[in-house]
């Protein structure tokens, strides 16, 4: 029996059936900040002959929930940003408006990122290995959805060489800053998300958090809560570390919050050479953050 479209939102893994997206509701809100301006090393094309000054950024997973989100927030500031995405498919490429600065590539395949890399400044990884849900759950009869991965796609192949492949091939080209985001829980290994499908999905995303640290190149690792598809700007945010906000009751945050955590990344010095946890406290209560470099001074792990 075809299964209908469906998604369920696990404590920190959101997870689709037969590769079904929930897709991201309009961008609702930006933060407007001042911006060091740097020369672009980037040659580039079509749109990107936007601004000479404006620093070259590419983000991958760019046809994912929260890279979508980062993909047009770039679109939106071209006075600081030249983007780019990458996604996997011709699809995904339709999906966010098909322009030419969207790179179709797959991020197992290392030469497969090279074009997509050159010239770059700065890149966002957004790309995760998303389980699928086994057909034939009822909701009606109750119980829980099994997922699994499909062959090739686990997390070992995506979150770990697949981010290994990005980090390098943005090395080559010469990136002055890689933001990489993975997920609070990494530091239980019995943390449900990795019995999902049997494939420790953290302990590979941690292992590439740790591959990024040790790269040299200078970076940011935003490790979000249980993410929501709602309106960014409207919280305030929360910054911890090693998996303490899982301990409390402030464990989701926006996808589109988490997107404006990492374009501010980019501008900010004070987020270079950081790991940070992210939530937010719910909407109405404390106040929405808006002054970033301060958000990012809180922060003081660099693993
Ligand atoms: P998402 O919608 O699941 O997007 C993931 C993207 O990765 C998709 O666009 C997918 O492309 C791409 N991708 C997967 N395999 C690829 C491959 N081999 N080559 C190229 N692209 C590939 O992402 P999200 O839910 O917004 O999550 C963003 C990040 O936050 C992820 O790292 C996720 O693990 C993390 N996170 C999620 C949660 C949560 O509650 N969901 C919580 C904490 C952290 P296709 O569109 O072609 O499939």
């Amino acid at each position: 029996m075809a299964m209908a479209a469906r998604s369920f939102l696990c404590p920190h893994l959101h997870v689709s059936s037969a590769g079904a997206a929930i897709r991201e509701k309009p961008f609702l809100g930006a933060h407007g900040i001042s911006f060091p301006r740097r020369t672009s090393r980037s040659g580039g094309g079509g749109a990107l002959a936007a601004s000479a000054m404006a620093s070259t950024v590419l983000v991958t997973g760019a046809g994912g929930r929260t890279g979508q989100i980062v993909y047009r927030k770039l679109k939106e500031r071209r006075d600081q940003f030249i983007g780019r995405g990458l996604v996997r498919s011709e699809e995904s490429k339709e999906k966010i408006g098909g322009a030419d600065d969207v790179f179709v590539a797959d991020i197992r395949d290392p030469t497969a990122l090279v074009p997509a890399c050159q010239g770059i400044d700065a890149l966002i990884i957004l790309t995760s290995a998303v389980p699928k849900m086994k057909p034939g759950f009822d909701p009606s009869q109750g119980g829980r959805p099994e997922f699994y991965f499909e062959d090739g796609m686990f997390p070992e192949q995506v979150d770990w060489i697949g981010q290994k492949n990005q980090i390098d091939a943005a090395a080559t080209a010469g990136v002055k800053h890689i933001v990489l985001v993975g997920s609070m829980g990494g530091t239980d290994l019995n943390n449900p998300l990795n019995r999902i499908g049997n494939a420790n999905i953290l302990v590979w995303k941690r292992k590439a958090e740790q591959y990024l640290a040790d790269s040299g190149i200078p970076y940011t690792i935003i490790r979000a809560g249980g993410l929501q598809d709602s309106a960014g700007g409207v919280r305030e945010l929360l910054i911890g570390r090693d998996d303490e906000l899982l301990k409390t009751e402030t464990r989701t945050v926006a996808r589109a919050d988490v997107a404006e955590v990492c374009i501010q990344a980019l501008l900010l010095e004070e987020a270079k050479s950081k790991a940070l946890d992210l939530a937010s406290k719910p909407e109405g209560q404390g106040s929405p953050t808006s002054d970033f470099k301060s958000l990012f001074s809180q922060v003081t792990a660099t693993f």
